[in-house]
C-alpha cells in the first residue's frame, strides 16, 4: 500500500478516506444501516441579521458520526445520492430539522436539497406532505439548493421551485459564486434568496466580493454571507448590503440543545453589579 501510506492524510480525517477506498457497495450498506437505525444526526447552525445581531434563522445541517470517527457530509452527501438513498436520508433530515424548531416560529429554517432531489418529479408533493403532516408552516422554510442542477435538467428543477412556491417556500441558490450560474439563473428560476460562498468571502478579493453582493442587489434578491469568521468580514459583509450573515464567528453548527441555550438565555436571577 506505498500509494496510500504516500498520501500524507492526518489521522483526523482517516475514517473519510477508509470510506472512499472501501469498497462502495460495503460503504452503502454502512450508510443505509446508519439511516435506518437514526444514526444521522442534525446540527443547526445560526443566520442572523447583519444590522442587528438577531438570529432570523437557522440552517440544517446533516452529520455522521459512526464508531469510526465523523464522516463529512461532502463524503456521505454524495454517497447516499449515488446509491439511491437521497431520499430516504433527507427525509429523516428535514423531519427531524422541522421537528427541532417548532418551538421558536419566529425564525426560518434553512434546509440543504440536493441537486438530485429536486429534479425528483416527486420532490414537490413529497415535501408538501411531510409540511402539513408536522403542521409545519412552508413560508418558515428556505430550500437551499446548489448550482449543479440548473445545467442538467432545468425543466425538472423548475417544476419543482414552482410547485413549492406556490405555498410560500422560498429558495436560496447556495455557494453563489463558486461555479457556473449566473444573476441570469437567479432571475429564471425565481431565485429569493442568495449565499455567497465562503470561498469568496475568505478569498481576499474585496471588489469581486463587492460586485457579486451587489449584483444580487440589483435585482432585489437579499444576500446571506457564508463563512464569516472574523470581525472584518462581518463589518465588509454588513456594509456591502447582505441582509444574513452565517459562520463560526456568529456560531457554528450546535445541537439543538446549545441551539435553545442561544434562542432562550436563562432569565438572570439577580442585577450583575
Ligand atoms: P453548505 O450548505 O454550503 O453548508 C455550509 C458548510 O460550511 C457546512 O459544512 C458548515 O459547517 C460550514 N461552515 C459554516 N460556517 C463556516 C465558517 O465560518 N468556516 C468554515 N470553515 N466552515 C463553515 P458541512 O456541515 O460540513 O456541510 C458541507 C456541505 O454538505 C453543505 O454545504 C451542504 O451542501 C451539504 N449538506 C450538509 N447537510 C446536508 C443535508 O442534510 N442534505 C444535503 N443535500 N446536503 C447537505
Ligand atoms: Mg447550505
Ligand atoms: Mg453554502
Ligand atoms: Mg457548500
Amino acid at each position: 500500500h506505498a500509494k496510500e501510506s504516500g498520501r500524507g492524510q492526518t489521522a483526523a480525517y482517516s475514517a473519510e478516506l477508509d470510506l472512499e477506498r472501501e469498497n462502495l457497495a460495503l460503504a452503502e450498506q454502512r450508510l443505509k444501516a446508519a439511516i435506518a437505525n437514526d444514526e444521522i444526526e442534525v446540527v443547526f447552525q445560526p443566520l442572523t441579521s447583519s444590522v442587528s445581531g438577531a438570529i432570523l434563522g437557522v440552517e440544517a445541517l446533516a452529520r455522521w458520526m459512526p464508531p469510526t470517527g465523523p464522516v463529512s457530509p461532502d463524503i456521505f452527501i454524495p454517497l447516499a445520492e449515488r446509491s439511491g438513498l437521497i431520499d430516504q436520508l433527507s427525509q429523516k433530515v428535514f423531519e427531524t430539522a422541522m421537528r427541532a424548531v417548532t418551538d421558536w416560529p419566529h425564525i426560518d429554517l434553512s434546509l440543504n436539497v440536493s441537486p438530485l432531489q429536486l429534479c425528483n418529479p416527486n420532490f414537490a408533493d413529497e415535501m408538501k406532505d411531510l409540511l402539513s403532516r408536522l403542521a409545519f408552516d412552508p413560508r418558515r422554510l428556505i430550500l437551499e439548493v446548489t448550482e449543479g442542477v440548473f445545467i442538467s435538467k432545468p425543466d425538472r428543477a423548475r417544476r419543482s421551485i414552482t410547485a413549492l412556491h406556490a405555498i410560500g417556500a422560498r429558495f436560496a441558490m447556495d455557494d453563489f459564486g463558486t461555479g457556473h450560474a449566473s444573476i441570469g439563473t437567479l432571475r429564471q428560476f425565481g431565485f429569493d434568496k442568495v449565499k455567497i460562498d465562503r470561498s469568496l468571502i475568505s478569498g481576499g478579493n474585496d471588489a469581486i466580493l463587492k460586485a457579486t453582493i451587489q449584483l444580487a442587489a440589483a435585482l432585489d434578491i437579499p444576500v446571506t454571507a457564508e463563512g464569516i469568521e472574523t470581525d472584518a468580514q462581518a463589518r465588509f459583509a454588513r456594509e456591502a448590503g447582505c441582509e444574513l450573515l452565517q459562520g463560526y464567528l456568529i456560531g457554528k453548527p450546535m445541537s439543538l440543545a446549545r441551539l435553545r441555550e442561544r434562542l432562550e438565555p436563562a432569565t438572570p436571577t439577580a442585577k450583575r453589579a
